[in-house]
């Protein structure tokens, strides 16, 4: 690669660029970055932050290690969060996009769907919710209106002979609101009406209580669904993201009543969408965690709820080191298409002038924002442990 840096610069006729030909392609490597924009689950951050690191070498990925028999990929992380979610069953698949795929095809192939028109969305990157029904094989049956749904609205679709109604699915509105004069069903009334309720909850908060956060939930958290309120209010089945406020690797997991996740299991195209072990791995860690009520183990949730002060104090000592930029108050998002409304107070660190292209081109590259002709580098985001760097950078500024 380097030999091609140098040809590259000299048929330009400048080998002094050989170097930047090289810088070039380091920042095409997928690397650690250091996330100052204040974005939690940043959508070309790869959502979550990582927080596991594995071992070198083979795993028990389908090995029962008691009986020396074959086992189950889906024996190990998928328990423990079926365990978290008060499921009887679950299993992990590649995204939630992928695990609405697999519902629909082994539970509805051939059969109608319904969902309420204010459900029937886009969650981003081609992941619509007819299309996604259209691949499945499912046939989508539309039923209240894009403001109003009642469950007597799924009521009449279900008694009609002529639709054969298979499920009802409830899909989130994960990334965006409908306000005024609205109404949509509770979960609990959709559970009685005689098929079985999939809830598509996206975000992947596992309980609404967070019994892993000392403080309890977040007031930002109200209105988010969580899966194990969900399944107890009745839904057969929830999928949720591996990477969004779940805080792990990219992965879809279904859990619920252990009929529906074992034809979900049993159908062809869970091989194909099944998760690799390092997924399997990460997943693990994360549920143990949960398990132990460890939210500090947890990435997304350490930055989510950090304190004010101890922010407060970390920008000023760092615009004391360097003597560049000021403290100021910051508003954090969540990101990654969950909670479009919801901002949380944070600090920043802002320099005047844009120093975004400088500060990506770090050794360890440290994204900012820009506001007005100002950069922005909110500290919520950003690890304590890399502080040490984001003040060397802003020293070279
Ligand atoms: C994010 C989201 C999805 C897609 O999840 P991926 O893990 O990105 O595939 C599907 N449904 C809802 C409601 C979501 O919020």
């Amino acid at each position: 690669m380097l030999v091609d840096a140098a040809r590259a610069a000299i048929a330009e006729g400048a080998p002094e660029r050989a170097r930047a030909h090289a810088d070039r392609m380091r920042q095409m490597l997928l690397q650690r970055v250091i996330n100052g924009t204040g974005t939690l689950l940043h959508t070309n951050l790869g959502r979550a932050p990582n927080g596991v690191h594995q071992d070198a070498g083979f795993r028990n990925l389908e090995l029962d290690l008691g009986t020396g028999e074959r086992g189950s990929r889906q024996a190990h992380a998928p328990k423990l969060f079926a365990q978290l979610c008060g499921a009887e069953s679950a299993i992990v698949v590649n995204n939630c996009a992928s695990a609405v795929m697999l519902i629909l095809a082994a539970l509805a192939d051939d059969r109608g769907v319904a969902v309420s028109r204010g459900e029937l969305v886009e969650i981003g990157g081609g992941f619509r919710v007819p299309d996604v029904m259209e691949q499945s094989g499912a046939t989508l049956v539309e039923v209240g209106t894009t403001n109003r749904t009642r469950a007597a609205d799924y009521q009449r679709r279900i008694d009609d002979p002529a639709t054969d109604i298979a499920l009802i699915m409830q899909i989130h509105q994960s990334n965006y609101k409908i306000t005024g004069f609205t109404e949509m069903p509770s979960t609990a009334s959709l559970a009685t009406l005689g098929v079985p309720l999939v809830a598509d909850i996206g975000s992947g908060l596992l309980d609404a209580a967070c019994p892993w956060l000392s403080d309890g939930p977040p007031p930002w958290l109200a209105e988010e669904p969580a899966a194990k309120q969900t399944l107890s209010e009745g839904a057969g089945l929830v999928a949720f993201s591996g990477d969004k406020l779940l805080g792990g690797p990219q992965a879809g997991i279904i859990a619920g009543d252990a009929e529906l996740v074992d034809a979900c299991a049993r159908h062809p195209l869970a091989r194909a969408l099944r998760p690799g072990g390092l997924v399997l791995g990460a997943l693990q860690e994360l549920a143990l965690a949960y398990l132990r009520r460890d939210g500090d183990a947890i990435p997304f949730w350490r930055m989510a709820t950090t304190p004010i002060e101890s922010l407060v104090a970390r920008a000023e000592s760092i615009v004391e080191a360097t003597g560049i930029g000021a403290v100021a108050d910051t508003m954090a998002v969540p990101g990654g298409g969950t909670l479009p409304t919801v901002e949380i107070p944070s600090i920043g660190i802002t320099v005047a002038g844009d120093h975004r292209a400088t500060l990506r081109s770090r050794p360890v590259a440290i994204m900012a924002r820009i506001e007005e002709d100002t950069t922005v580098i909110d500290l919520r985001t950003i690890d304590p442990e890399d502080d040490v760097l984001l003040t060397a950078a802003l020293r070279d500024i």
